[in-house]
């Protein structure tokens, strides 16, 4: 079953997030992570697409062992990034090949070290761009069950100067074909909501699932930040400083995701999607304090 299937058919879901290992150590780290995540019967596994020829083959190699074993149902990011239409093409034709149906459409960051984007010159701008794209090279190759998930992003629309071009852009990647939306990071449940509503009042009517990160150390909490621009609350960094050891650090990590989430399900989000750092201790904690099991361990 697709993405948009499941969400269509039983909510809520529970998928996680998985970035491509770098190194043979991380990939045999990776293999058992898979397992201990497999064992909390998720609905699918989003794996990220980097900006590195590298780090994209491996991404393409989770993908496609995913897609072979027919266990978990693999969300292939795709991006914009340095990369040209055709070049863009093939790999989604290759995907389609392996028997992927489900993408998630997005610009991307800028490669390390360039703080502006920009596109390729024979490349895509807008992720909205890509929608449309993977439903074209699609219908060209007579797949009709494509499901197209793209970024949605709580925090953003929570500043009044961004609120309404926040809900342009997402009403452009609807429009464009999109079936549903994946949230970045947030941690205030009223972020989440307002632009659920927001988005609702303007017609957007796309599942729009929240993405959760249980943080187990303060650095890594920083290292978040950072890399999303959202800040970690005060509150929580200080109950992870305050830890006396590791697990007590990811027990406080799990028990503030654990809240949000229970929150956004008593909202009626259509799923949490589960940020794992390639770790499945967090994660795992995390899915143990929520009703999304629906198998037990
Ligand atoms: P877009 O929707 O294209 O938006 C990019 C910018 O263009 C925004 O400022 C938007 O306001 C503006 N814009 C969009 N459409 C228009 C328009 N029609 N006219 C004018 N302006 C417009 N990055 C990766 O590199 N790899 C990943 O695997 C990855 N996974 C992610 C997963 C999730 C769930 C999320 C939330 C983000 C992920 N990202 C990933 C990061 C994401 O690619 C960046 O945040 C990127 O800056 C925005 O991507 P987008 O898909 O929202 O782009």
């Amino acid at each position: 079953m697709t993405i948009r299937e499941l969400l269509s058919a039983h909510s809520p879901t529970l998928s996680y997030e998985l970035f491509p290992p770098r190194t043979p150590a991380a990939e045999s780290t990776l293999e058992a992570t898979m397992r201990m995540l497999a064992s909390t019967d998720p609905d699918f596994i989003s794996i990220t697409y980097g900006a590195s020829g590298t780090t994209r083959s491996t991404s393409r190699g989770v993908v496609q062992r995913l897609a072979e074993s027919h266990t978990i149902p693999p969300l292939a990011h795709l991006t914009c990034v340095d990369q040209s239409r055709d070049e863009v093409i093939q790999v989604i034709e290759e995907y389609l090949g392996e028997g992927v149906r489900d993408f998630l459409a997005l610009r991307g960051d800028p490669p390390q070290g360039q703080t502006d984007w920009s596109p390729h010159p024979d490349g895509l701008r807008y992720a909205y761009e890509l929608v449309t794209l993977l439903r074209e090279v699609a219908a060209t190759h007579g797949v009709d069950n494509l499901s197209i998930g793209v970024a949605a992003f709580p925090t953003q629309h929570a500043l009044p100067q961004w609120r309404q071009q926040a809900l342009d852009v997402l009403r452009s990647k609807q429009d464009a074909g999109a079936d549903f939306a994946i949230t970045q990071v947030f941690y205030d449940l009223q972020q989440y909501c307002g632009l659920v509503d927001d988005a609702r009042e303007q017609g957007i009517t796309l599942p729009i699932i929240p993405e959760v990160m249980p943080l187990s150390t303060a650095k890594r909490a920083h290292r978040a930040a950072q890399i999303t621009g959202v800040p970690t609350p005060a509150e929580l960094i200080a109950d992870l400083e305050a830890a006396e050891d590791d697990d007590a650090a990811r027990a406080a990590g799990v028990a503030h995701a654990a809240r949000l989430s229970r929150d956004l399900l008593d909202a009626g989000a259509p799923g949490i999607h589960v940020i794992t750092f390639n770790k499945h201790d967090a994660a795992v904690d995390l899915v143990d304090e929520l009703p999304l099991r629906k198998t037990q361990s």
